[in-house]
């Protein structure tokens, strides 16, 4: 297919947070004019607060999740062009210790240490030798697990896409308008997805999220890698506060953050996995909307000629937006082959 005829084409992208930089991004590398609109700034969204927990053992069971290896792939490539762009790391974290709180757990996470090179098994005396501080329980380090500072992440990918060439614009667009003007109009408006009329038959599903930025305290030694199991604690920076979450909650009032919730739902769980935790000033809640689907895997639809949905990343934004960007992009590009031959 003529390279003109690609370059000719014009994409719109609504919002700019993993899945809409995903999107500009592996859309201008197949040479397609893109224009990403964005109402606020890069990272507004969910994308913003992540934790940047990133690998392939998810849920209760630490199940591997689909298609992980290749969504690992996708998303280290992003990781690789956003720190090039920013000549500086956006990886703050490199390894994940998963802990099995109950015997369920430990014999799953048991099994994916014998199934895949990349988990360690660790009995209960050599996580908390590794980990002081630590409730006594084994568990799993994933040596393949990444916690990325998304800030950093997002601005170094939105650095290299505006580096290719994507245009953005600072609005709220009117689909019927972008599709006058537009041959691909590309919602990843994250929450706000569902606001969009055009969108109320896609089955997305709104889930609040909230974390906790605790201050370390002197009675046991900062942590050094990610611990994941009920919750998550985030090793603390250097001004000794850490990051903890997160909420999954249905039920929610607004999206504002709340202290009162996010302490009740989050703060016994902390303490269980970390006692010395227990009594850690809460120095700030940060909040956030999931968009979740029926199967737990992102959405990427054409819903009406031209008009596409990318949604529906959960809590696995990171392991997916670079996998799904790529495909979105791929079927966009086959459309536009068809048409010309
Ligand atoms: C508390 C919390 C912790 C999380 N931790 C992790 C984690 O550790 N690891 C992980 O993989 N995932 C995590 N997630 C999930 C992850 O954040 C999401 O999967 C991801 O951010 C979804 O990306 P998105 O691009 O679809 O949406 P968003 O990041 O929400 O982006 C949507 C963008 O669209 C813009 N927008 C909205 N409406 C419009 C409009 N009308 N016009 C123009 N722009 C618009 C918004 O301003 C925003 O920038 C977490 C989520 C929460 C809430």
């Amino acid at each position: 297919m003529a390279v003109e005829a690609l370059t000719a084409t014009n994409v719109a992208v609504i919002g700019g947070g993993f899945a809409g930089l995903s999107a500009a991004w592996h859309l201008r590398q197949c040479g397609l004019r893109v224009t990403l609109f964005e109402k606020d700034h890069i990272g507004a969204g969910a994308s913003g607060i992540a934790a940047g927990l990133l690998h392939a053992y998810m849920g209760r069971d630490a199940q591997k999740a689909w298609m992980a290896d290749e969504a690992l792939t996708a998303t280290r490539a992003l990781l690789t062009v956003s720190a090039e762009a920013l000549k500086a790391p956006v990886i703050a974290h490199k390894g994940m210790l998963r802990v099995a709180l109950n015997e369920r757990q430990q014999a799953s996470f048991y099994e994916r240490s014998e199934l895949h090179d990349d988990v360690e098994w660790l009995d209960a005396t050599s996580t908390s030798e590794r980990i002081p501080g630590l409730v006594s329980a084994p568990g799993i380090l994933v040596h393949s697990g990444l916690c990325v500072d998304c800030p950093k992440y997002l601005q170094g990918l939105w650095l290299a896409c505006e580096g290719a060439g994507v245009k953005r614009v600072h609005e709220a667009p009117d689909i019927t308008t972008l599709r006058a003007r537009f041959e691909h109009v590309i919602v990843t408006a994250g929450a706000s997805s569902l606001d969009f009329p055009e969108l109320t038959e896609v089955p997305l599903r709104r889930v609040k999220g909230q974390l906790v930025v605790l201050r370390w305290p002197d009675s046991i030694p900062p942590i050094k890698i990610p611990i994941n199991s009920h919750v998550y604690i985030l090793p603390p920076d250097d001004s000794g506060l850490c990051v903890a979450g997160a909420t999954f909650e249905r039920d929610y009032i607004d999206y504002e953050p709340c202290e009162a919730s996010a302490r009740e739902l989050l703060m016994p769980k902390i303490a269980s996995l970390m006692p010395a935790l227990a009594s850690a000033d809460i120095v700030e809640v940060r909040a956030g909307v999931r968009v979740t689907t029926p199967t737990r895997l992102p959405i990427v639809q054409e819903i009406d000629q031209g008009l596409w949905v990318f949604s529906g990343l959960g809590a696995r934004g990171l392991l997916y937006h670079g996998l799904y960007g790529e495909q979105l992009s791929e079927q966009i590009v086959k459309k536009e082959k068809t048409k010309t031959t």
